[in-house]
């Protein structure tokens, strides 16, 4: 810091200097706005500058994130229950995933009750996608037909545990038993015997990409690092896509191997801290791996001196607060800060500048959690599984529609077709499927008769769709197309973060062309174009692909409008 300037950034963020020079109590800003927001039914503009005050920031830091994330917007009564309407809930319940719940309560989404004893929060996926329609009610999950009946008490709440299979023969993310090697013995081995160079090297070799949905390559982001001494690895856990609940997964079943993966990453970009953010609609993949991290502690896998190598590494857990875009990295970087979780303008890339200024490398869940295989079984043995330009395996998950919902682990290539039909077993109860989506709500859509197509970015995106986080929601027949659209449009609205004025209006112009229910015409193409071309995220950037493929999907019975 010198002469009020951010080290290195050429402009001064009076926030960020304040915090600094307290010890960056922005750190611990969000995690106080949630302690004051249980069972507090007040407008958080009324507290939350107490909350900043007591941390020594300006009042008005924390109003910014008060009002912008979800959880902390809400009020909350002694109980709260948050309902999902994320893509597999919509489809699961007819495109009315909060009414049963809203009649039960006798409350509508973002109400409390007059005592305040309850609450209702809408929110976007809760990853119970195979079980759905899902609830978290207090934290405790509950899902299936009977949800409204949970929610009062009148049956036993049911969370059945994800079904999950390999389909390769030979898994790389969700392989165990005692055949398999433990994740953190790998990284013992590697940190005691190899060097930071033969794990980028063998991670090189793998052509291992981002599974988050960006598709980056690994290795190319970590060169950027490798030589900065203050770098830090922030590991991915908001798994916002609705559909997609891989990385709950891998965080609740498998959280020795994402942690491993996050060691790993770490020991190749020569950082000795790791951060890893989990979505506080996954409270059990929280608790997970707060306790594995401890477990790492104790067995001398992170701290000072790890297992005797004179190394460090403290790595810690942290929650989200309930933000789609708060996923996206430079956004992410912002929620860790304890600031609003929006995206900026790249560059300056995170790797470059990024938490606190420091070179940051941010790596999806499913992308860390590939790590340990690759390092155990070499770069070379990883690039010959999937295909030869999208190498390795991937988790896609299945939704409720689907007669074999759960998450499955396949070849990059495999083809869409008998995911759905050879591993999903179809629809089930004799429903015919209508569109399908691919990627969550930035993803895209095929038609029923249009499956014939590899999972793989280059083929899926030939096609209008992306392979995006891997998810897979059947929307059968029953659906209207003009509820699914205005579905997409209510999603993008209500999780754009409003950084940048075309994606902040646009979407709520594309919710209300959606509404209106005619042909967009001339409206829609304009509206697109800008959306395209000056959104400052790919959040705002890939809507209308998604939009043009979802009418494009159904055919005649969409208005061809919307398809250009
Ligand atoms: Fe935020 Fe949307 Fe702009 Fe991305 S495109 S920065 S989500 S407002």
């Amino acid at each position: 810091m010198n002469g009020g300037q951010t080290s290195g950034a050429g402009r001064f963020d009076a926030l960020r200097a304040v915090a600094s020079r307290r010890g960056r109590p922005g750190d611990r800003l969000l995690d106080e706005l949630s302690r004051a927001r249980t069972a507090n039914t007040c407008d958080s503009a009324s507290w939350s500058p107490g909350v900043a005050t007591r941390l020594g920031l300006p009042a008005a830091s924390a109003l910014g994130p008060a009002t912008f994330y979800a959880d902390l917007a809400a009020p909350h009564g002694r109980r709260h229950v948050r309902v999902c309407t994320g893509a597999a809930c919509f489809a699961a319940t007819g495109g009315r995933p909060l009414d049963a719940v809203e009649e039960e309560l006798g409350l509508r989404a973002g109400g409390v009750s007059p005592d305040a004893a309850v609450s209702l929060q809408a929110v976007r996926c809760l990853g119970h996608c195979y079980a759905a329609p899902a609830a978290l009610t207090d934290g405790r999950a509950c899902t299936g037909p009977a949800l409204a009946d949970q929610i009062a008490g009148r049956a036993p709440c049911a969370a059945p545990s994800i079904p999950r299979a390999d389909a390769t023969g030979d898994p790389v993310l969700l392989g165990s038993g005692p055949a398999v090697v433990d994740p953190l013995e790998v990284w013992k081995r590697t940190v005691t015997a190899s060097d930071p160079g033969d794990v980028h090297e063998q991670v090189a070799a793998s052509g291992l990409r981002g599974r988050g949905g960006a598709a980056y390559g690994v290795a190319a982001k970590w060169k950027a690092v490798r030589l900065s001494d203050d770098t830090v690895v922030v590991a991915n856990g908001d798994e916002g896509d609705p559909g997609s609940y891989a990385d709950r997964l891998l965080m609740e079943v498998h959280p020795r191997r994402v942690l491993a993966g996050l060691a790993l990453a770490c020991f190749a970009c020569g950082a000795d801290r790791g951060r890893i953010l989990v979505r506080s609609e996954y409270p059990a993949a929280l608790a997970a791996l707060h306790r594995t991290c401890e477990q790492a502690y104790t067995e001398r896998h992170f701290g000072e001196n790890v297992h005797g190598t004179g190394r460090a590494l403290q790595v810690e857990v942290w929650a989200g607060h309930g933000s789609y875009v708060a996923g996206e990295e430079t956004a992410l970087i912002a929620s860790l800060e304890g600031g609003r979780g929006c995206a900026r303008a790249r560059p300056p890339y995170p790797t470059e500048r990024g938490l606190w200024d420091a070179p940051t490398v941010v790596g999806n869940v499913e992308t860390l959690a590939a790590l340990p295989w690759i390092v155990s079984r070499g770069g070379a043995a990883y690039a010959r599984r999937g295909t030869p330009s999208e190498p390795g395996t991937k988790l896609v998950s299945l939704s409720e529609r689907f007669a074999r919902p759960g998450v499955y682990e396949v070849e990059l290539g495999t083809s869409v077709e008998h995911i759905v039909s050879g591993l999903g077993g179809g629809l089930k109860d004799g429903a015919r499927l209508a569109v399908l989506q691919i990627g969550g709500p930035l993803g895209g859509f095929l038609p029923a008769d249009g499956l014939d197509v590899p999972l793989a970015d280059t083929e899926l995106a030939a096609r209008g769709a992306a392979l995006g986080h891997g998810g897979l929601v059947a929307f059968d027949d029953s659906l209207e197309p003009a509820d699914v659209l205005r579905h997409t449009w209510q999603f993008a609205a209500a999780e754009s973060c409003g950084a940048c004025s075309p994606c902040r209006v646009g979407t709520r112009q594309g919710l209300e062309l959606a509404t209106a229910g005619s042909d967009p015409g001339e409206d829609w193409v304009r509206l697109a174009r800008v959306l395209e071309e000056a959104s400052l995220c790919a959040f705002g950037r890939r809507l209308p692909a998604a939009v043009r493929s979802l009418a494009r999907a159904y055919g005649q019975r969409f208005p061809s409008g919307w398809a250009p």
